[in-house]
C-alpha cells in the first residue's frame, strides 16, 4: 500500500521517496511560505473551496506569487485519486517562495495516513492546558506583518507549545492573549456550547480563521443551533456545556479536561461531533 502520495503543481504524480526541494528553498531556510492541511475521505478532498480561499489569502498576505486556483484544484484531484478511497488521509498543500537563488515558487500536494493520535482524539477527546501566546487580540490589526491570519510554514512555536503541554501531561493547548482571552489551539479552533448556542472567538482577532468552524457554523443553524462570534475567557470554557478543538483532519476533539479540571460531559457532545462530520461532507468535497 502507498504510504505517501506526492503531486507537483503541474499535475505530475511523483515518487514521494525521492527528494524534491533544493537546499536553498525558502520554505526550508526561512519558513517563507504557506500551507493548508485538509481531510481526504472516501477518495475525495474535503472543503476544497474553503482551503483554496484561505491558501490564496495567506499567499496574498506574504506577497507570494499565486499559481492560480485551477492548477491547485487539478493537483488536489490527482492526489486524492492516487490516494484512493480505502482509508482516510491528510492532504497538505504547500506553496513556498521558491529558491533563494531565484526562480518559480515551489508548490506541491502530499497525502499521507492519519496518525493514531487523530483517531484517539476523535474517539476519546483530549486534555488541554491554557498557555499564554504573549500578544493582544489586537496584534493582527496593529501589526499585519506578524501574519497572524495567514497559515504560514512557520509553525515552530506552535509545535513547541504542544511539546510543552505534553511534557506536563496534557494532549493539547488553548492559547490565551495578553488580555487573558481565548485565542485558538496550535492547530485548531476553539468552539464551546452554551445550551444550543455554539460560540467561537472573533475570526479577525489574532487567530487563523478555521475552515472547519466556518463549515460547522454553516450547517448548525439548520439543526437548531445558534452560532456566535464572541470574546471568550478560560472561565467561559469551564462553565460551558462542551468545549471542542475543531480542525480539518481531527475534526471535533472534545476537551474533557482543562488545566487539570474535568469538564462535564454534555448532551451536545455527540451532536457537535456529528455536526462537524456533516459540515465537512456538506460544504463540499472535491
Ligand atoms: N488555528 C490554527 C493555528 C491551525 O493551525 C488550524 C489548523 O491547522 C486551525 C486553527 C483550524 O483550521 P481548519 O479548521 O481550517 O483546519
Amino acid at each position: 500500500m502507498v504510504e505517501q502520495v506526492l503531486v507537483t503543481l503541474d499535475g505530475q504524480v511523483r515518487d514521494a521517496e525521492t527528494p524534491l526541494l533544493y537546499v536553498d528553498d525558502l520554505a526550508v531556510v526561512r519558513g517563507d511560505g504557506v500551507f493548508e492541511t485538509l481531510l481526504v475521505r472516501e477518495g475525495r478532498a474535503c472543503k476544497v473551496a474553503l482551503h483554496l480561499d484561505r491558501l490564496e489569502a495567506s499567499a496574498r498576505a506574504l506577497e507570494l506569487p499565486w499559481p492560480g486556483r485551477g492548477m491547485w484544484s487539478r493537483a488536489v484531484d490527482a492526489a486524492a485519486r492516487e490516494w484512493g478511497s480505502e482509508r482516510e488521509g491528510w492532504m497538505r498543500l504547500v506553496l513556498s517562495r521558491g529558491r533563494e537563488a531565484g526562480g518559480p515558487p515551489t508548490a506541491f500536494v502530499t497525502v499521507g495516513p492519519l496518525a493514531e493520535r487523530v483517531r484517539q482524539a476523535r474517539r476519546e477527546g483530549v486534555s488541554a492546558m491554557t498557555l499564554r501566546r504573549g500578544f493582544s487580540v489586537d496584534l493582527s490589526a496593529t501589526a499585519p506583518w506578524q501574519l497572524l491570519g495567514a497559515k504560514t510554514l512557520s509553525y515552530a512555536t506552535n509545535m513547541a507549545a504542544l511539546r510543552h503541554a505534553q511534557a506536563r501531561g496534557a494532549d493539547d493547548v488553548v492559547f490565551t492573549s495578553s488580555e487573558g482571552r481565548i485565542l485558538e489551539g496550535p492547530r485548531s479552533t476553539v468552539v464551546i456550547a452554551r445550551g444550543k448556542t455554539l460560540i467561537t472567538p472573533p475570526r479577525d482577532q489574532s487567530i487563523l480563521p478555521g475552515t472547519t468552524q466556518k463549515a460547522l457554523f454553516e450547517v448548525a443553524p439548520d439543526k437548531g443551533y445558534t452560532c456566535e462570534y464572541a470574546p471568550l475567557f478560560p472561565s467561559d470554557l469551564i462553565a460551558a456545556e462542551g468545549v471542542w478543538l475543531i480542525s480539518s483532519v481531527t475534526l471535533a476533539a472534545r476537551v474533557h479536561t482543562l488545566d487539570g479540571l474535568a469538564l462535564p460531559i454534555s448532551p451536545e457532545a455527540d451532536d457537535v461531533a456529528s455536526l462537524v462530520d456533516l459540515a465537512v461532507e456538506t460544504v463540499g468535497c472535491s
